[in-house]
Formats: structure tokens, C-alpha cells, sequence
């Protein structure tokens, strides 16, 4: 377990390339889930700190503005291999403020850097299309970067969900400085001549950030602004403002903020969201899970139980991807093999933050929450069939937030347990007759992350990954992330999605992104001086097939 040899640390913003103290009197102490022991503590930023930070972005502008993407990129690659250098005193800085274990700690970094690594290649991800749409008319389209974005992250991935899209929002905000005149966008007659390839200038906006990190879990990226600046990001391109709602809300409302993307719960999330489409602004609002795994009679025991609890149990059960219900399909006899595995391969978990043990849950509130549908569901008549509640005993005196793996076979598909986001190391189990019934379950729960199928038959996952109602689908696999270069994102419609696009991938390029659409016709010139010495008959047929106007009957160009 993680010692705190720290002195405690106060946090300021990071505005401009400065730590920079805010205006706020207000600060919140930061401590160790584990032992409970004072960390730091966290500003409560005002509006007037807000709008220095939007200033400070805003004004960044210049600086960065004369950059090509491939430069932007080049800033990246840096900071990808300083990630990647510093990953051990993330990620323990991660298990200090987090709680979670070093194994998970670690990945919490890696993945976060898959999608650095994602930006790394935005060059050649993110060009425009070009096309000859009729006769002499040519459409291009270009991507413009949006201006100032806000990122509002949770606490559950102090380095992974900020790092879904600071890489993507600075990478696209581009200032194209091009020649073009290529032959696919020219007629040929016109760039057959060396003297009139037309130059074209595109000045595109840029996007810089103000990042508004968990105010439970500030360390990791207040920490991470050293590797910013030793990486060659100018001042201001990327900015952490602390705080809470008012610092979100001031964030939402400033003019100069184009976009928002957040993470969180999903009342928080209907919130933001609302927020930023009354403002007319662009938004993507992840929210909570209710995960469900269906497991068929045929499934591989061994594996899948192993799977099923890290899925639930993994990272104390605080991740939005975490199974949450367990359907087991077929008569109790068949099923129960798979619930006794489940249950005996998570009671041998040991409280820690040591590789294979597992960590505390974050704060006070979420734990008494937890021990609130534990005994919900023993009032409702469920049965308990792994106590997490005997960690309280076990870690008494030792500081820190325990409840180990719980599981809980439900006799009502009612239990609250059954229906509500719960967000801790608790699986609820149930046993249904029929695929229909599985799907039945799964369809009607008010959120949309994940599903997943345990079976060994391919026909029968199919018949699942088409009816299932998430957006992350996994088989034999319980915490489907689609890695890159796949989006990451909830169903749109259900609490777990409000507002446009995913956050990663080719979602997050489309989100932090404008498509200017430009469409051009050159006239052919009437006497050029190419044509000395040519045949004019053949220039005269050429022109006329390049203009082509007598037989396009969808172009408008010119023509009344
Ligand atoms: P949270 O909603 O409490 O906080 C998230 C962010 O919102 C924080 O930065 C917080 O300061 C801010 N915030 C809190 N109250 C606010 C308000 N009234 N107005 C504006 N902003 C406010 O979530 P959390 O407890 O930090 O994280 C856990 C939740 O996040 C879970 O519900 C989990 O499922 C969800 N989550 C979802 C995903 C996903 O991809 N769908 C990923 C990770 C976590």
C-alpha cells in the first residue's frame, strides 16, 4: 500500500504556461482513498479565474497559429515519449490520489497514451476530400479547428479520459499554410502552365484547451504540465482550471468557448449538455453505466469467470465499462457452475494497491452509497453471496475508503441494484430461462455503454451483438473498450450518451472539427498563351469537354 511521503501540496491553475493562484478563498482537501491521509488541496475556481484561463487560450493564438499539423503532431510525438518515460511516477501518483492498484495505475497511463499515439498519425487521418463534382467545377473541403474547447473529466481515470481528448482538441486545431494546384483540382489546360498554378493560402482557426480536471483527483494532471511544457507546447495551448460546478458552469457560458466535452455521471452530464445546446455549442456528454454480461449455458467457465471479475471488480468496480449485472441464461443447475467460479475467484481478492489486489473506492460518499445498495438489496430479499462489508472489519484503523468484492443474486429484476448505476466492486446476478428474457433485461435499462456474451458459439453471440442495446459490445470480453483507432462512446439516446459524436477516434475528429466546404470553378482562359503552336481545333474540343455545362443538369454554376 502507497505511503503519502509527500508534503501536502496546495494546487494552483495552470494558465498561460504558469502555475497561477486563483482568486478563489475557497479550497478542498485531496486525500489518499487508501488511508485517508491529506494530499493536497484543490481551488475552487471562480468565473474571473475562468476567463483569465479562456483569455489565456484565446490569446495563444500566434503563437501556434503559424504551425503545420505535422508540427503540432511533432509536439506530440514528444510528449508521447515522455509519457512513456515517466510512466512509473504517473501511475503512482495515479494509485496516491485515485486509489487504485499499480497494475491498473499503469495502464490508466499507457492507454491514455494509445491516444497520444492516435493524434500522432492526425497528418494523415484528418485531410480533406477533393473532388471534380461537374464540368469545370471542383469541391474541396478542409477541416478547421473549432477555437477554445473545454474538457471537464471524472475522477476514475485521472490520466486516460483527460488524455481521450487533449491529444485529438490540439492536434486538429490547424493553421494550413498550403500551395495547392494539383491535376486532380485544376483542369489540365490550366496547370499544364507552369505561371498560373494558382496559390491558395488557407488560414484555419486553432483549437486550445482549458481542461478542468476532477477535483477528487488534481495531482496527476497538475503533475502533467511539466511534460507539456518539457514536450515544446507554447503557453496557453493547453490550460487546467480546478473547481466544480461553478468553475464548469463559467466555463459553458464564456463566449469564447466553442465546444465542451465531458465525463461523468449522467445526471451531470444531461446537465452540461443542455447547458451548451441552449448556448448553441457543440457538446459531448458521456454518462454513467449499467453494464450487462448474458452468459449461455455453453460458455468456457474458466475464462469467463476470470473475465467477469476483473470486469466488475477491477479498479474497485469504478469504471464506466464495469459489469455491473451478471444474467446467467439456462436452469440454475447449468448456471451454477459459472456462479460458483465467479464467486470464489473474487473472494480470494486481497485489499491493496499491490499488482492482482484491490484498491479502495474514492471518498466516503461513494462507499456509504455502495453499503446503501448492499443493504437495499438484503431488505428486497436477495441473497449475498460474497460479502465485500467484511473489508470495514478487516481494515479498521488503517484510514482509507475498503469494501471488497460483492456479489449479490437478485430474486427481483426490480432490486435497485438491479437497475441503478452503483459505480463500486459489487456484480448483481440473476437467472433467466430464455435468451429473450437476457435481452429483455438488458434493453430496458435506461443506459447504453456496454454489453457483453459469454458463449462459445459463434450463431448464438451474433444473435446478442444484434439486439443488445449499448454502444460497446464485447464477446468473451467484459470491458470492451474499442481501442484505437475506434471510437469510444455510448449509445446516443440513453443515459450514458447526451450530445454529438463520440470522444475518441475518428468521432473526436469529426467533433473538434468544422468541414469548410469550397467549391470553385476557373474558367478556361479565351486565347492562352499555351496555345501558340497547338492545335486549335483539339484546344477548342478540350475546353468544351472541360466546361461540359450543355450536358450537367444538377449545375447551377453560371447558369439561371
Ligand atoms: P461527476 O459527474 O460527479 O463529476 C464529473 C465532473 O463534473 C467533475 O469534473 C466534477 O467536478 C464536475 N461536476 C460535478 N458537479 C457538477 C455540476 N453540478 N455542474 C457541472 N459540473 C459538475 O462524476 P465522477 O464521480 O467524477 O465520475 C464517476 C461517473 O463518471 C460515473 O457515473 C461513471 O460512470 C462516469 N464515467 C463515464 C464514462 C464514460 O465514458 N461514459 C467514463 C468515466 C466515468
Amino acid at each position: 500500500m502507497t505511503d503519502d511521503p509527500l508534503p501536502q501540496t496546495i494546487i494552483h491553475n495552470y494558465i498561460h504556461g504558469q502555475h497561477v493562484p486563483p482568486t478563489t478563498k475557497q479550497y478542498l482537501p485531496v486525500l489518499n482513498p487508501t488511508t485517508s491521509t491529506p494530499l493536497a488541496t484543490v481551488p475552487l475556481s471562480t468565473s474571473t479565474d475562468v476567463t483569465t484561463a479562456i483569455h489565456a487560450a484565446h490569446a495563444a493564438f500566434p503563437a501556434w497559429s503559424g504551425r503545420t499539423v505535422k508540427s503540432r503532431a511533432g509536439i506530440l510525438h514528444r510528449f508521447h515519449a515522455l509519457l512513456r518515460q515517466h510512466a512509473h511516477e504517473f501511475a503512482e501518483c495515479i494509485v496516491r490520489e485515485n486509489g487504485k492498484n499499480i497494475t491498473e495505475a499503469l495502464a490508466d497511463v499507457a492507454k491514455g497514451n494509445e491516444t497520444v499515439e492516435y493524434a500522432c498519425s492526425l497528418p494523415q487521418l484528418m485531410q480533406g476530400k477533393i473532388d471534380r463534382v461537374s464540368g469545370e467545377v471542383s469541391c474541396r473541403d478542409r477541416r478547421d479547428a473549432l477555437g477554445v474547447v473545454v474538457s471537464v473529466v471524472p475522477f476514475n481515470f485521472p490520466l486516460m479520459v483527460p488524455l481521450w481528448t487533449l491529444p485529438i482538441a490540439v492536434v486538429t486545431g490547424n493553421t494550413v499554410r498550403g500551395w495547392i494546384g494539383s491535376s486532380d483540382f485544376y483542369p489540365n489546360a490550366i496547370v499544364q502552365n507552369p505561371t498560373r498554378v494558382v496559390q491558395q493560402c488557407l488560414t484555419v482557426w486553432l483549437s486550445k484547451i482549458v481542461l478542468k480536471p476532477s477535483e477528487k483527483v488534481p495531482m496527476t494532471m497538475n503533475k502533467l504540465t511539466t511534460l507539456f511544457e518539457q514536450a515544446g507546447f507554447p503557453p496557453g495551448v493547453i490550460n487546467l482550471v480546478h473547481g466544480t460546478s461553478e468553475a464548469v458552469e463559467a466555463l459553458i457560458d464564456h463566449p469564447l468557448v466553442q465546444a465542451v466535452t465531458f465525463v461523468g455521471s449522467s445526471p451531470i452530464a444531461r446537465l452540461v449538455s443542455e447547458r451548451c445546446h441552449a448556448l448553441h455549442k457543440r457538446c459531448i456528454a458521456l454518462g454513467g453505466a449499467k453494464n450487462h454480461l448474458v452468459a449461455l449455458p455453453d460458455c468456457h467457465v474458466e475464462s469467463a469467470a476470470a473475465d467477469i471479475v476483473v470486469s466488475y471488480a477491477g479498479c474497485a468496480g469504478q469504471r464506466c465499462m464495469a459489469a455491473s449485472v451478471l444474467l446467467v441464461v439456462g436452469g440454475k443447475e447449468s448456471s451454477e457452475a459459472l456462479v460458483r467460479a465467479v464467486v470464489e475467484k473474487a473472494s480470494r481478492i486481497e485489499p491493496g494497491t499491490e499488482p492482482g489486489k484491490m484498491g479502495a473506492v474514492i471518498d466516503g460518499a461513494s462507499h456509504a452509497k455502495i453499503l446503501g445498495y448492499i443493504e437495499q438489496s438484503e431488505r428486497d430479499g436477495a441473497e449475498i453471496l460474497l460479502d465485500g462489508r467484511s473489508w470495514i472489519e478487516k481494515m479498521a484503523g488503517r484510514g482509507g475508503n475498503w469494501i471488497g468484492p460483492t456479489i449479490i443474486r437478485h430474486r427481483n429484476k426490480m432490486d435497485r441494484a438491479m437497475r441503478e448505476e452503483i459505480f463500486g466492486p459489487v456484480l448483481s446476478v440473476y437467472h433467466v430461462d430464455t435468451w429473450q428474457e437476457a435481452i429483455e433485461i438488458e434493453n430496458s435499462n435506461p443506459f447504453g455503454n456496454a454489453a457483453a456474451i459469454y458463449t462459445t458459439n459463434g450463431g448464438s453471440a451474433e444473435w446478442f451483438c444484434s439486439r443488445f442495446r449499448a454502444a460497446m459490445l464485447g464477446v468473451n470480453i467484459g470491458i470492451p473498450v474499442p481501442r484505437e483507432p475506434f471510437s469510444f462512446g455510448g449509445l446516443y439516446g440513453t443515459k450514458s450518451k447526451y450530445g454529438d459524436m463520440d470522444i475518441t477516434g475518428d468521432g473526436a475528429i469529426e467533433f473538434f472539427t468544422n468541414r469548410i466546404k469550397i467549391t470553385t470553378k476557373w474558367p478556361a482562359p479565351s486565347a492562352p498563351e499555351y496555345t501558340v503552336g497547338v492545335d486549335q481545333e483539339q484546344h477548342q474540343q478540350e475546353v468544351g469537354v472541360m466546361q461540359n455545362g450543355g450536358t450537367d443538369h444538377a449545375n447551377f454554376a453560371g447558369r439561371m
